[in-house]
């Protein structure tokens, strides 16, 4: 499950993804981190992880992941091929969902590409190079469909949605905003795999001064809401030059750092959360003496899968899982307190498991 930052030259991009992994280097010793320079493995901020580790005296704490792509070098007339826009926009094809950043800070010394800032111009932009590039997959799937609908009429309903797919596209209007008519439409949409059907976070890069009223003040951000809200995005506030600081400091000084600026956490935190669950991933819990440890999964997984994330035997033998709400347990205290008040269930292969439930499987070997 990848994310993928996009988003005009010179909006922050690559200072965004430099703080991002920034804080993966200094977290967590993931040693595949620098096997693509583009590439960042990000721990996933999750504070139950250090209470629990706290509750269970855990001598190691493991964070989720999610990896972030930095996909520079997306410009106007990316689509017909200009700076090497192809390439780019087929890294997009790649990702599950997208961050896309726009510079919403003044800065006279950093030159934007078009003269001055209008993060909704930026937005449209970068949104018309999309819509351009998933104009051509369509056209060829329809010049594709139009071919072989005359030997298989089974085809006739997707080359009908193609055309209305391609009506919507051409007045502008992202695949995301599509109604489809029932669940086999919703297929087919989800397997053309276009650009401007991924999940998308706004990330408004604000200057310093920004930052303490969330950008309430600053009337490009409002706009950047205005416009995300019409589309179901969400949009959030950053500074990528204050997040590539904080990200060189350890735990104490970021702390002393956020509490003068009038934050509880930095922006950065809250993007990869939300990023986490814009990909539709929650987290089960695992906790003990050796380690305390947060399992990545897809809302829905039942119990049995969910289990098969840490083993494949324990997918194959599972019996049950034992299972209490994250909550439960912190306010019982402990493991066994939690179990005598009745708080502990016992779930079977059909339990979906939530995200925050604190787990041990049952399983035979
Ligand atoms: P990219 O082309 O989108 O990857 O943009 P960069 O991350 O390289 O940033 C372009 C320039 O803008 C660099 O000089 C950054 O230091 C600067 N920059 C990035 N974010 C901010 C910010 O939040 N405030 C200010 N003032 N400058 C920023």
């Amino acid at each position: 499950m990848k994310l993928g930052i996009v988003g005009l030259p010179n909006v922050g991009k690559s200072t965004l993804f430099n703080s991002l992994t920034k804080a993966g280097a200094e977290s967590a010793n993931y040693p595949f981190c620098t096997i693509d320079p583009n590439v960042g493995v990000v721990p996933v901020p999750d504070e139950r992880l250090d209470v629990l580790a706290k509750m269970h005296n855990s001598a190691k704490v493991v964070p989720a992941v999610i990896e972030f792509v930095d996909i520079a070098g997306l410009v106007k007339g990316a689509s017909k091929g200009e700076g090497l826009g192809n390439q780019f926009l087929s890294n997009i094809r790649e990702v599950d969902a997208i961050v896309h950043v726009v510079r919403c800070f003044e800065d006279t010394n950093i030159v934007h590409v078009d003269g001055n800032i209008d993060p909704l111009r930026d937005i449209e932009t970068i949104n018309l190079e999309l819509l351009f590039s998933d104009l051509e997959i369509l056209e060829r799937r329809h010049a594709k469909l139009v071919k072989s609908v005359k030997g298989d009429k089974s085809l006739t309903k997707e080359l009908d949605l193609v055309e209305r797919l391609q009506k919507f596209l051409e007045d502008g209007s992202l695949a995301k905003n599509f109604e489809v008519v029932d669940e086999e439409e919703e297929k087919l949409l989800a397997s053309f795999n276009l650009l401007t059907y991924k999940p998308t976070i706004y990330a408004a890069n604000v200057s310093e001064d920004d930052l303490a009223d969330d950008g309430a003040s600053n009337e490009q951000v409002a706009k950047v809401r205005e416009y995300a809200k019409k589309e179901g995005s969400e949009v959030f506030v950053i500074c990528a030059q204050i997040e590539q600081e904080i990200a060189e400091l350890d735990d104490e000084e970021k702390k002393m750092f956020l509490e003068d600026l009038g934050l509880k956490e930095s922006g950065l935190e809250k993007l990869i959360r939300a990023s986490y669950s814009l990909l539709g991933l929650i987290s089960y819990l695992t906790s003990g003496e050796m380690e305390t440890k947060a399992w990545t999964i897809e809302k829905g997984t039942k119990a049995p899968q969910a289990a098969g994330k840490i083993h494949s035997d324990f997918e194959r033998g599972f019996i049950r899982a034992e299972v209490v709400s994250y909550e439960h347990l912190v306010e019982q205290g402990s493991m066994n307190a939690a179990k005598e008040k009745g708080l502990v269930r016992s779930e079977g292969k059909d339990y979906v498991v939530q995200d925050g439930d604190v787990v041990l499987f049952r399983f035979n070997v």
